[in-house]
């Protein structure tokens, strides 16, 4: 089937499906919105975050309830505030010309009355988290006894949730007789025990591969020692400029504690879990919706169903307990048509997972290495320069120029532009000269790509090439391309390392001569390709392992706890020191306030593309550039 109206929608929806500009349905839409229209059957969906299940469920509901009446008919149970609030919404525009339509979200972290008042001005649908409902039917507020349509939204992250008891509890008190459509990205047992319990012999659809991740998405593990997981992040946010992320951590602490480093260090970044209120949340989610935050760090279940597009990376800091959840974290990324790369940080102990990942994704990893720090200030210093040249002339400058020029008279243009991006420059140059290799050895021969351990050899030429994601380049069609252009062979071209408008890769020294001269005049889709050898090799091989530790500027020194506080400044530090949970929150209360004064002083202004702000590390207090303003959550 290939049009909505084609799947049996009035008119009212299909008004509404061209405003919101849908051209045809998803797969999941294309099963499902038949099925629910004709008969009043139970249902269970599998279809991975992002195939469009909001709709698949939503219209339906909408089509059948009576909206003249204002009983309420349909509930959809959802993990999160967020959700809900997402769904609603949707709910709302899917029925903007269903007229008399009210559909009311029920989550905590929000006035209860007001929700209550909600309903009883006659919710036709109700959009709910499962701990508020229980609340609400508890108190009287709210009657689904006479309930015909129940969703059990992502139910396998409700169930995770410990959800279970209130769903059973809230479901006793709907009719027999309703309908019930569970949606849920993966069919753990528990979801199979729900819906045995709770569902009358329903129809199964499955979309795509049970838990298989998209196609557009590769997948990529840094292999590191435990306590250089912050610094290895650090250095993959680096050697990405134009990142827009979202980080993973297994747990809440862990999510504030990276972010608050980061914050630290420099970096627009902000927390996303479940010990910040509804308020908060909206705030950093607002502030990633709009670029403010190009690095939100949050727990899986927070992050649940974040419908952002444009995501370029996703980075498992710390793999999920559950590696079933790297599928959802994975589908943040890649949406839309969009290319995306998922990043993993793995310890030695946890490469295991790694394979086990591959047999859910049913794709392989490609194993990479932690950018060295030359390699990062090539990519700064290259990125900085694009952006240079980008830039558009802003003649406010104009009335000025004559004491800049003044002042420059006797500066030629090569060291004018030696001078410039010095300047910008140096921060990074000098945090990373000195730095040291973050890789760590496999055991051996377990390399990918035949075995080959890039890391030591030294027989290598490393290359610049002026293509790169904008161009429609991840490192898979990049790495085909020039086997192709080159004609090379399937090992010839290793180390493809992709950025937004850039990119690098290695081939064998004695191909140095002819990748040079095949691209001294070279054009693709118009323009010209150059290929220049890169000045760092990548790895530069030899003095791997441990040397220097304990010494290297951007090792961690404080140890324990992996906490890294090491290099502030006395001042700076904050009282979350202690770790302790109370402190925590309130150290967060007190940010709170200080980040609404600071908001005077930012005024409108986006601090996203200050990316020059960035202070790779936070003891580089010789830097007399103004701190970017932070930004807590
Ligand atoms: P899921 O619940 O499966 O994670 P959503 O229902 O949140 O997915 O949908 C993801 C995004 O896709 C939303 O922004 C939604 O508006 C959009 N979408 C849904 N159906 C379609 C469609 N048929 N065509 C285009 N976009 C769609
Ligand atoms: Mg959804």
């Amino acid at each position: 089937m290939s049009t909505f109206q084609e799947l049996g929608l009035n008119e009212d929806l299909l008004h509404a499906i061209t405003d919101l500009g849908f051209e045809k349905p998803s797969e999941v839409q294309a099963k499902a919105i038949p099925l629910l229209l004709e008969e009043d059957k139970d249902l269970v969906a599998l279809a991975q975050t992002g195939t469009g299940k909001t709709a698949a469920f939503g219209f339906p509901m909408l089509q059948k309830i009576d909206i003249d009446s204002r009983t309420t008919q349909g509930l959809i149970l959802s993990p999160t505030r967020e959700l809900c609030l997402q769904i609603a919404n949707e709910l709302k525009l899917y029925g903007k010309y269903c007229k008399g339509l009210n559909v009311t979200a029920i989550y905590g972290g929000a006035s209860i009355s007001d929700q209550a008042r909600s309903v009883k001005r006659g919710a036709q649908i109700i959009v709910a988290t499962p701990g508020r409902m229980k609340d609400m039917i508890s108190r009287n507020m709210v009657d689904i006894s006479k309930i015909q349509y129940s969703v059990l939204d992502e139910a396998d992250e409700m169930l995770n949730m410990g959800f279970y008891e209130d769903i059973t509890d809230i479901l006793s008190h709907t009719p027999d007789d309703k309908s019930t459509w569970l949606f849920s990205a993966t069919m753990p047992k528990e979801v199979a025990t729900i819906a045995k319990k709770f569902m009358y012999d329903p129809t199964e659809i499955t979309v795509g591969n049970k838990n298989e991740s998209t196609s557009n998405v590769s997948h990529e593990y840094y292999l590191v020692n435990a306590r250089d997981r912050y610094q290895a992040l650090k250095r993959l946010a680096d050697a990405n400029p134009d990142i827009f992320s979202v980080i993973f951590c297994r747990t809440k602490r862990d999510t504030q504690k990276v972010a608050e480093n980061l914050i630290e260090d420099g970096y627009s970044a902000g927390a996303l879990h479940g010990d910040l209120s509804q308020n908060q949340r909206d705030i950093v989610m607002k502030s990633f919706r709009n670029r403010q935050i190009q690095m939100l760090v949050a727990t899986d279940v927070a992050a649940r169903g974040i419908d952002v597009d444009d995501i370029t990376h996703v980075i498992n800091y710390q793999l999920p307990d559950e590696i079933e959840t790297y599928t959802h974290r994975s589908g943040r990324t890649g949406r839309a048509g969009k290319t995306g790369v998922s990043m993993v940080i793995v310890s030695k102990s946890e490469t295991r997972k790694i394979k086990s990942i591959e047999r859910i994704i049913k794709k392989q990893f490609e194993k990479k290495e932690i950018p060295s720090g030359m390699e990062i200030v090539e990519v700064q210093l290259m990125s900085l320069a694009n952006k240079v040249h980008e830039t558009e002339t802003n003649h406010e400058i104009d009335k000025h120029l004559e004491s800049i020029n003044e002042l420059f008279a006797d500066t030629d243009k090569e060291t004018l532009i030696k001078k410039f991006f010095s300047a910008e420059f140096n921060r990074f140059f000098n945090y990373y000269q000195k730095s040291k290799d973050l890789t760590v050895s496999e055991s051996r021969g377990s390399d990918r790509e035949g075995g080959r351990d890039y890391g030591k050899s030294s027989n290598d030429t490393r290359y610049f090439i002026n293509v790169g994601r904008k161009d429609g380049f991840d490192w898979m069609k990049l790495k085909d391309f020039l086997k192709e252009q080159l004609e090379l062979g399937r090992d010839d071209v290793f180390k493809v390392d992709v950025k937004e408008s850039f990119s690098f890769f290695n081939t064998e020294k004695e191909l140095q001569e002819k990748v040079l001269a095949f691209f001294t005049d070279f054009k693709h889709e118009g323009r010209f390709v150059n290929v220049e050898v890169s000045e760092n090799k990548g790895r530069s091989g030899g003095g791997r392992r441990d040397r220097g530790r304990g010494r290297g500027r951007d090792d961690r020194r404080s140890g324990g706890g992996g906490r890294r506080r090491d290099s502030k400044p006395r001042g700076e530090r904050r009282s979350s020191d202690s770790g302790n949970r109370t402190e925590r929150r309130s150290s967060r209360r007190s940010d709170d306030n200080k980040s609404e004064r600071r908001s005077n002083d930012r005024g409108d202004k986006k601090y996203n593309d200050s990316r020059g702000d960035r202070r790779p590390e936070s003891s580089s207090s010789g830097s007399d550039r103004p701190r970017r303003s932070r930004r807590r959550d």
